[in-house]
């Protein structure tokens, strides 16, 4: 079973993506003719992943790849090495990157993919071989035009270079644009590891100033402190904010004054984990949702609200660094109490966005600096962030359903215009 709380809900990922679907059905007008398109992943790859382990014996791991829609370009999507991976969470996850690429207008489509494997078990020459074996299983669905993985949870730069070397080695030449998220010296784009986390701290800022809060002193929790988590917190904690708690699969802890994140940020790269911090007090698991915050950050996995959290949470804003996080039902509570989400969709969609600016600059074999990366991408979505404000404002909605009105109606126009083939 997982860990994930899907059985507590009813629900599972899938499932809760159908729900926020059939929310924005009623807002659609005659498109809604074609929202059967969305309800369904446009292609998906169970693959068998065989590898010899170190110790000489053979071992057998499923991983997948689905294309949930091409309408509007190739696939764009991570790929996950989580124990919990399977067929319904990676269709969700593709979905969800249907609706992010369309919000932000970059031309590309959704897709996710994902191996059933704990990474930490793996030596590195075993984690190795299993990525250049799954590359090699996904090839025939993968590639600069049609469909582009990049990092998610359990995957990293690195692995993005072998899934390059593998695909490149196959084609008898150096497809950068394979995949997204490489090493900088292997095609990858400067500001990539950073993006989603600042994307987060982004769209967050601009939330704040719409619903009159400041940044100043207030108090942000944060649930996984990888990729995106620790990035968002040292950007709030730079920006005047105390990060007072934090969880992830080590523990949760607690300082009512605010960590000194650079110091987690290098206390968690050598123990793996934030549990034992100095300065910091252990708090129970379920004791780090009653934390009293104004912005709370899921950046961990999906199925982390649940109604009943949703209810005793005391933050004014939650902003979702995760996919998924919030179940629909506790998302109609957190909109009841007042409580503003900016929704994963757009939240976490800083990461693709830069995702997009790599696959163009390996396109030109040009590469831009840093800042003019950074500036772009604040640009790009701090204009999506608005655009879905003025929408939920227009038509009475929360900001979910108001980036799924954005971006439903240019996924469905494109599927309109193309036409159903063969007609
Ligand atoms: P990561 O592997 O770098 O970090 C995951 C974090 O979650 C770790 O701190 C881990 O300890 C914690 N965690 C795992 N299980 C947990 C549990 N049961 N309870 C509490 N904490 C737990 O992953 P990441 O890249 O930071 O991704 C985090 C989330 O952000 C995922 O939902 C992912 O899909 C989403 N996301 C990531 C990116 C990206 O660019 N990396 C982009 C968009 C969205």
């Amino acid at each position: 079973m997982s860990n994930l709380s899907y059985v507590n809900e009813n629900t599972d990922a899938w499932q809760t993506y159908l729900a926020q679907i059939d929310r924005v059905a009623p807002y659609l007008g005659d498109l809604k003719n074609y929202i059967d398109t969305l309800k369904r992943p446009k292609r998906a790859l169970i693959v068998d992943v065989p590898i010899v382990m170190d110790d000489g014996s053979i071992q057998h791991f499923e991983g997948y790849r689905v294309q949930h829609n091409l309408s509007r370009g190739p696939g764009k999507g991570g790929i996950r090495y989580h124990p919990d991976v399977d067929l319904n969470e990676v269709m969700a996850l593709s979905a969800w990157m249907t609706i992010k690429t369309a919000v932000l207008n970059l031309p590309f489509g959704g897709a996710k993919g994902g191996v059933r494997v704990d990474p930490r078990k793996l030596s590195t020459r075993e984690l190795e071989r299993l990525t250049r074996r799954f590359t090699t299983e996904i090839s025939p669905v993968i590639g600069p035009q049609q469909d582009i993985p990049a990092p998610d949870v359990g995957t990293n730069p690195n692995i993005m270079g072998w899934m390059m070397d593998t695909y490149s080695t196959q084609h008898g030449h150096t497809v950068t644009g394979v995949v997204t998220g490489k090493p900088v010296h292997l095609g990858g784009s400067l500001g990539r590891v950073r993006a989603t986390g600042r994307g987060v701290f982004v769209t967050g800022l601009q939330a704040a100033k719409k619903i009159g809060l400041s940044i100043e002193n207030s108090k942000v929790a944060v649930q996984g402190f990888g990729n995106v988590g620790n990035e968002a917190a040292y950007l709030f904690s730079q920006a005047g904010a105390k990060v007072v708690a934090v969880q992830d699969h080590t523990g949760s802890i607690f300082n009512a004054d605010g960590f000194d994140v650079k110091a987690l940020q290098n206390y968690v790269e050598q123990h793996h984990g934030v549990a034992g911090f100095e300065n910091s007090q252990k708090i129970d698991k379920e004791a780090f949702w009653d934390v009293e915050m104004d912005i709370f950050i899921p950046a961990a996995l999906e199925g982390q609200i649940t109604v009943e959290r949703a209810e005793r949470l005391s933050a004014k804003m939650v902003l979702e660094g995760a996919n998924g996080p919030t179940y629909p039902s506790a998302d109609d509570a957190l909109l009841r109490r007042g409580v503003t989400v900016v929704p994963d969709v757009i939240c976490n969609a800083g990461g693709v966005t830069v995702s997009y600016f790599e696959w163009v600059q390996d396109m030109a074999s040009y590469f831009w600096s840093e800042d003019e990366i950074n500036e772009r991408l604040d640009k790009l979505m701090i204009q999506a962030i608005e655009d879905v404000w003025k929408t939920s404002e227009e038509k009475s909605c929360s900001l979910r359903t108001a980036a799924y009105i954005l971006a439903c109606e240019r996924i469905l126009k494109a599927r309109k215009e193309r036409g159903i083939f063969p007609g």
